[in-house]
């Protein structure tokens, strides 16, 4: 069997973009842990050394605990995909306070936890590591319909420039991938309940309209990038965002 490249941990692993990218770093060679929330099922073909990690990345302890179980299990932590996240379609004037605070708790809270307990671990280790995140293409632009997505999106995109600046002397890259629209279950809800509010402004046609390539990306897309960003050529890449596929006209 092939020497594994090292560990690779990812977030929100049991659907969409975080099992594309689950599966694409194990067919790159790495050991895998899968992350998600309790009652969701990881499937997928995985290198033979994998450990499933189920908790709620937006708490602090249980992030605590994912990575000491990855470590007594695999042994080290040596990519960290922070994948996990929520979306919902509101505006200003609908949003809740409670509604705000969820959606910064899992997108945002969860990134620099993640980032924050796995640079500990590298820098324990002194080998260097890749820290990547989940940030979006409304991370870059905002758009009205999700404000409180965007702005959790935002800080994703600060909390991975942030942490690179710091982090480079350690060998550790911190990026973070800004895709456009990608066919998961996530745009699937976000559809429902668009038509279910029976809005006429049809925004993912519009957005996918008004991008340089006109369709929607696959969760193998984003996975490819991300394979990049962990590979060890890639040392040179931090603080960034990977180019948003697609192109999106603000
Ligand atoms: P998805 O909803 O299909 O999958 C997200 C996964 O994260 C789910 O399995 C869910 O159970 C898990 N999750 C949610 N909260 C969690 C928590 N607190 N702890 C652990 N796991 C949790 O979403 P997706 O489309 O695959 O998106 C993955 C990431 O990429 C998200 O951060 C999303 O914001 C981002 N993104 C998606 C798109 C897109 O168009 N699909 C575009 C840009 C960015």
């Amino acid at each position: 069997m092939s020497q594994s490249k090292g560990v690779a941990l990812v977030t929100g692993s049991a659907q969409g973009i975080g099992r594309a990218i689950a599966i694409r770093l194990a067919q790159d060679g790495f050991d895998l842990a899968l992350n998600d929330l309790p009652g969701k099922k990881e499937e997928g073909s995985y290198h033979p050394r994998t450990c499933i990690v189920t908790c709620d990345v937006s708490k602090e302890d249980e992030v605590k605990s994912m990575i000491d179980s990855v470590i007594d299990v695999l042994g080290s932590l040596d990519v960290m995909v922070a994948n996990a996240g929520i979306s919902a379609m509101i505006d200003i004037l609908s949003e809740t306070l409670e509604g705000w605070d969820r959606m910064m708790r899992i997108n945002a809270t969860s990134a620099f936890l993640c980032y924050k307990y796995a640079a500990i671990q590298m820098i324990k280790q002194g080998r260097g590591g890749r820290i990547i995140g989940a940030s979006s293409m409304v991370g870059i632009q905002a758009t009205s319909p999700l404000l409180s997505y965007s702005a959790s999106k935002f800080a994703v995109r600060g909390i991975t420039q942030a942490a690179a600046l710091q982090l480079g002397q350690y060998g550790i890259t911190v990026n973070s991938y800004a895709p456009g629209i990608i066919a998961t279950p996530m745009v699937v809800a976000s559809k429902a309940q668009v038509a279910k509010r029976g809005d006429k402004d049809d925004y993912f046609q519009k957005t996918i309209d008004t991008s340089a390539v006109g369709y929607v990306g696959q969760p193998e897309d984003v996975a490819s990038a991300v394979a990049y960003l962990s590979s060890k050529e890639a040392h040179f890449i931090t603080g960034k965002f990977s180019i948003p596929q697609g192109l999106y006209e603000s």
